[in-house]
């Protein structure tokens, strides 16, 4: 991490608060603008109340923020070989195919846009961490990925057209427990997306731009889809992708 013996607060900027913004992605989350503003203050609040316990947050970023963040990481993992392209043939990561190239008919809309982005996005990657952290809180199983890459070799091998998780989404979903039932698995992805739209600010569908967004059940009804679909260009940098820990994640 960046922030050093900075000390971030409500009216600073730059690079540190972009870091800061995509770290507490999950902790309701705000854009990653590099603009420390109300948005990032309840981000940096909420962090503070529920992963660190403190009854009076101050919503500044000082020496103990920090360590804290850097714990927060360490014990919710993020395993990136879980999130490897299946195909076999890619490094696990697309190809770098297709760049500013649209499916026809769709120029500019992020839905169809072809690119394979260089990693897996830090906003939707600590967004899984903070469901780690909210499921355990909120008496759910631990989730594990299900799904994290697919390049287009993949995707023509199982004769797909999204691009969505080109970098952009990861699936979800939590273990089977004993005794559980198809309806059960379902039941309880339902409410864990209800908290997720609670807890950190996910919208279920893809209404609203710059927005995380949640599949909704009738697409995704035993599994939890989380994507950064909804972003502007300018939020889905290819600084933004990230394909190791050592990416500073
Ligand atoms: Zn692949």
């Amino acid at each position: 991490m960046s922030f050093g013996n900075k000390t971030l607060k409500r009216g600073s900027s730059g690079d540190d608060v972009i870091e800061l913004q995509l770290r507490l992605a999950g902790f309701r989350g705000t854009v990653w603008d590099g603009s420390f503003g109300p948005g990032t203050e309840l981000q940096v609040m909420t962090f503070q109340r529920d992963y660190m316990g403190e009854e009076n947050p101050d919503g500044i970023i000082g020496p103990k923020s920090v360590a804290a963040l850097e714990k927060f990481a360490d014990e919710h993992p993020i395993d990136f070989d879980k999130l490897k392209c299946s195909c076999g043939e890619c490094d696990g990561f697309g190809n770098g195919q297709y760049k500013d190239e649209y499916r026809e008919d769709y120029p500019m809309i992020e839905r169809y846009y072809k690119y394979e982005y260089p990693g897996i996005h830090k906003a939707i990657l600590n967004a899984y961490r903070s469901a780690q952290f909210y499921a355990k809180k909120e008496g759910f199983p631990a989730p594990i990925v299900t799904c994290g890459y697919r390049c287009w070799i993949n995707n023509r091998k199982k004769g797909r057209t999204s691009t969505n998780h080109m970098g952009k989404a990861i699936d979800i979903d939590f273990p089977l427990q004993s005794g559980d039932d198809k309806r059960d698995d379902c039941e309880r992805c339902d409410s864990f997306r209800g908290k997720l739209v609670e807890l950190s600010n996910f919208q279920i569908g893809w209404h609203a731009n710059n927005h995380k967004s949640l599949e909704p059940s009738t697409i995704a009804p035993s599994w939890i889809h989380m994507d950064v679909r909804c972003y502007s260009r300018k939020y889905l940098d290819e600084k933004y992708f990230v394909k190791s820990l050592a990416d500073n994640l």
